[in-house]
């Protein structure tokens, strides 16, 4: 069989692994949570929350900045304006179908994904 060299270039977000910790951490604290709603700023800091498995939060929004006591002046003036967001996506904790992760993306990010 011929090799498929036109391969469709998926876009999967790489969680890092301080974000892997700190959703860990969330997760824990948030039963009802299937994934957690990660959010980059422009200026270094994050905003995280638990999603539940009906698109709604299942935890308290945490913002953090790694390596600081907290987040940047920045951020604690405007709480992390949509505007400066870089990159949103949902990190899943449990398998959930196609069909789920779909409806959960609109809900929560405003736009499909599927990774
Ligand atoms: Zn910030």
């Amino acid at each position: 069989m011929a090799k498929n060299t036109n391969k469709r270039k998926k876009t999967v977000q790489k969680t890092e692994k301080r974000e892997l910790a700190m959703i860990e951490g969330i997760l824990e604290g948030s039963p009802d949570g299937i994934g957690v709603v990660v959010v980059r700023l422009d200026c270094g800091c994050r905003k995280m929350a638990a999603v539940a498995k009906d698109g709604e939060p299942a935890s308290k929004i945490i913002m953090y900045r790694d390596m600081a006591n907290s987040i940047c002046d920045k951020c604690k003036e405007d709480n992390g304006a949509f505007m400066r967001v870089t990159e949103s996506f949902i990190h899943w904790s449990e398998e959930l179908s196609d069909e789920d992760k779909k409806m959960i993306s609109l809900k929560v990010l405003g736009h499909q994904e599927i990774h």
